[in-house]
């Protein structure tokens, strides 16, 4: 069994969850615990490229057992987009109030408002790679409705809870959402290794 592992990001939101959940006797360290400001850039054209980037970078600069994460929307009648944009949509200044208004401009009326989120998470372990996918399929609404969670939450209401996700709360969200069935099958895949 590992001792430490890094996750690659300072996000303290994501460091909290993970950590609440890692198998006893699992450090999770952040990039700053082990020194590194880099900016990692993320220029794959998939999920799964931009956390095997993401992860690489610190494999192959630290030599560190490690994991990172990567999330997309993607909106059926958009063809599949934001996908791999959907943190920097609206520009690169990653505003999530403008990234939101320009999702709901583009999908005006659209029918069609299926979408999904997906969370794909690479983890490096002595060199090998390893892909954990979760995904929540549901709509994109036609007006933000709730207060709670984060980023496009007030405008995805996922399948068959008649809410979003701002309108679930946090501990609802957790039991469904795309990057908590990806990290449950992480720790599935660590807890069978202890
Ligand atoms: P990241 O890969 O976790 O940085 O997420 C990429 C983009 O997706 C960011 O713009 C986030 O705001 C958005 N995003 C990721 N997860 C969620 C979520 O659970 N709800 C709403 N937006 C999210």
């Amino acid at each position: 069994m590992y001792q430490k592992i890094v996750f690659v990001t300072n996000n303290p939101n994501k460091l909290r969850e993970i950590r609440e959940l890692m198998p006893q006797g699992l450090q999770v360290l952040s990039l700053s615990d082990i020194g590194c400001h880099a900016d990692i850039p993320e220029t794959a054209e998939t999920l799964e490229g931009n956390a095997l980037i993401k992860a690489h970078y610190v494999y192959d600069n630290y030599g560190l057992d490690c994991f990172a994460d990567d999330t997309g929307l993607e909106v059926e009648a958009l063809g599949g987009a934001p996908g791999v944009h959907t943190a920097r949509y609206a520009g690169a200044d990653q505003d999530p109030e403008a990234n939101k208004r320009k999702l709901l401009t583009e999908m005006q009326g659209k029918i069609n408002r299926k979408a999904r989120f997906c969370t794909v998470i690479a983890l490096i372990e002595k060199g090998q790679e390893h892909l954990f996918r979760g995904e929540v399929r549901g709509k994109i609404t036609t007006e933000p409705r709730g207060t709670a969670g984060f980023g496009y939450d007030p405008v995805f209401s996922p399948e068959g809870t008649g809410k979003t996700f701002a309108e679930m709360g946090e501990e609802c969200k957790n039991q469904i959402s795309h990057r908590a069935r990806a990290v449950n099958k992480l720790l599935d895949y660590l807890k069978q290794r202890q």
